[in-house]
């Protein structure tokens, strides 16, 4: 069977393809939904993560009649910060002023270290979260939830990765998410264990 996703983003379709491979079950086709590019983007001005994906799921499934259209929305929340920057995780920075910084990666790692200056190593709990919505023909058919908890340092470590990873450390293993290799990252991932608990409340 084949499902498509929201998204033309290569490394979230890898993300995603390697959680659906795991299963033992029917084979799953995953594609990037036809003509994505093309098609506007609807505005993602829900509150949560969930809200978003569903705005996304249910838009973008009204294009492709008859077939199940997976959307995702995903970020960082900081529990000092009140669960910030959340679902504005992209446009951090940017809704922040916050002036300096080469890139939109760099400018958001920097707004978030400004923001958690006065705030000790013991309290900069945070998780990367991914909701992931399934919907066929404007309608949501099956949700999946996942996270994967860590730290926020005060310098970056690493160069893997993108977004937050740099400032993102795992007690555990002792790195950051931009220290650790692909596969680890994957066997980790918030996007993975969101589409295996997708795919067990899709029963398929
Ligand atoms: P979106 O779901 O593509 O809108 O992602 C929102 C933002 O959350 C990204 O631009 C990143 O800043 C951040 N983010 C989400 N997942 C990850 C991750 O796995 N690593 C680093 N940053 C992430």
């Amino acid at each position: 069977m084949i499902i498509y996703v929201a998204t033309t983003n290569q490394g979230k379709l890898r993300d995603f393809a390697a959680a659906a491979a795991t299963r033992n079950r029917e084979p799953i086709q995953l594609a990037p939904l036809p003509g994505l590019k093309e098609i506007p983007a609807p505005a993602e001005d829900e509150s949560t993560f969930a809200g978003n994906a569903r705005i996304k799921a249910i838009y973008y499934s009204k294009l492709s009649p008859g077939n199940i259209v997976i959307a995702d929305d995903s970020g960082l929340q900081v529990d000092a910060l009140n669960g910030a920057p959340g679902v504005r995780s992209a446009r951090y920075a940017e809704d922040e002023g916050f002036p300096t910084g080469e890139t939109l990666d760099e400018r958001n790692n920097l707004c978030l270290l400004a923001a958690l200056a006065e705030i000790p190593a013991t309290q900069r709990a945070a998780r990367y979260r991914c909701v992931l919505s399934a919907a066929r023909d404007g309608a949501v058919v099956a949700e999946g939830d996942g996270a994967v908890e860590g730290e926020i340092l005060d310098a970056p470590r690493g160069t893997l990765g993108f977004g937050y990873d740099p400032l993102f450390y795992l007690p555990s293993l002792g790195k950051t998410m931009a220290e650790i290799d692909a596969a680890t990252r994957l066997s980790l991932s918030h996007r993975g264990e969101a589409f295996r608990h997708l795919l067990r409340n899709l029963e398929i």
